[in-house]
């Protein structure tokens, strides 16, 4: 490969960010096979959203094409998923976008040799490699948040950052996605769990993405909050970006042997791919009647059985709540464990500082 190559200037500028790939020959050999070389020359000529974003005309300019044959370009490029539209400007997706998108494809392409490739490099990448740059800073930028029915909101202090209902209620869009760690190993044919493909949410900005690319269905907040209290009834764990204000970009209902956050974390051994919610499961050891269900629901193995009643390991518990909303004998009490960042910026901010990098 020429030292210059589009795709090498494509992961220099993806590599600013807080999220990159820095140890890019995987990276670039996955970029290869889903952006062709000539359609690569254009997307390398894009910045990431956080920075500049580029008119079709400089675009045109730095390609040699007319306006108009650009514009054409950019918007195969956009309905494919490999470019990034935003208020009729231009830029590069974020690399979990570039990982994610193409796998989120109905279930009859998932035979597709190029989707099955995708997904085998992504993969690999990401037990081997990849793992390693997202769950690197001490700031994991996932979070579990807990089942709001679990919390005595009237007696405890809740902020949005605990609240799924206030998160929901602050989006003006909400879309409903494939999931596209499950559909990775569906695709790869390694999927353990049958909970339903259909399960991320995306907000807003991110969600009104993905609803254009037709990744997705537009559904109304009592439609996601039906959704939410379903995944909690399967045991699923409800997970957000870590920090408290919006905007919000997801909140997403994870399995263990999915989830790339709780597979960091439970597969991969790394105790900060996702930052614990705000609250610990505490038994009432004189009620609690030592049936066991608790340990069946704990994704995180926090629990076991001393003397025949149920015994919460304080490090081990994240705080997502499905024990308690599975047994009346499990409270959810507030231990204000560690700081949320304020915003999504502070929380890129932090991460980018502590890689010595910025987010923009
Ligand atoms: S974070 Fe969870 S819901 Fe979102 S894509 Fe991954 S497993 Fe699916
Ligand atoms: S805490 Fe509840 S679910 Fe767990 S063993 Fe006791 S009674 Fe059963
Ligand atoms: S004990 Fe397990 S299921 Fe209960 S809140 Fe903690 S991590 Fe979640």
């Amino acid at each position: 490969m020429k030292a210059n190559s589009p795709y090498e200037r494509i992961v220099k500028k993806l590599n600013k960010l807080a999220i990159a790939a820095p140890d890019s020959k995987k990276f670039i050999e996955y970029l290869k096979l889903y952006i062709p070389k000539k359609d690569a020359e254009i997307v390398a000529e894009l910045d990431n959203f956080t920075g500049r974003t580029k008119s079709a005309r400089s675009i045109a300019k730095s390609i040699n094409k007319s306006v108009d044959e650009t514009k054409k370009i950019l918007k195969r490029l956009v309905d494919e998923g490999k470019v990034l539209y935003i208020n009729g400007r231009y830029a590069l997706h974020t690399i979990i976008d570039i990982f994610d998108i193409p796998l989120m494809v109905p279930k009859e392409e998932y035979k597709d040799k190029k989707i099955k490739k995708l997904a085998r490099l992504s993969e690999d990448f990401f037990k081997n490699k990849w793992n390693k740059e997202i769950f690197a800073s001490e700031r994991p930028f996932l979070r579990v948040i807990p089942v709001e029915q679990s919390i005595d909101v009237a007696n405890q202090k809740v902020t949005n950052a605990e609240e799924i209902s206030s998160r929901l209620k602050r989006a003006e869009t909400i879309v409903k996605t494939t999931c596209p760690c499950r559909a990775r190993k569906e695709i790869l044919g390694e999927r353990k769990c049958d909970y339903p493909l259909e399960s991320c949410l995306m907000l807003d900005f991110h969600g009104n993405a993905m609803a254009e690319l037709g990744k997705g269905k537009v559904i109304s907040q009592e439609e996601a909050m039906d959704w939410i209290n379903e995944a909690t009834r399967m045991g699923l764990v409800h997970m957000v970006e870590n920090c408290d204000e919006g905007p919000y970009f997801f909140v997403c209902s994870c399995c263990p042997c999915c989830c790339i956050g709780l597979r960091g974390l439970l597969e991969l051994g790394n105790p900060r791919a996702v930052a614990p919610s705000n609250y610990i499961a505490v038994v009432d050891e004189d009620q609690c009647t030592g049936c066991e269900f608790c340990l069946e629901k704990c994704h995180f193995n926090a629990i076991s059985m001393v003397d025949n009643k149920a015994r919460i390991d304080p490090d081990k518990c994240m705080g997502c709540s499905i024990c308690s909303v599975s047994c009346p004998f499990i409270e959810m009490k507030r231990i204000d464990r560690e700081r949320t960042p304020k915003n999504l910026l502070s929380l890129y901010g932090e991460i980018a500082k502590e890689k010595g990098r910025s987010i923009f």
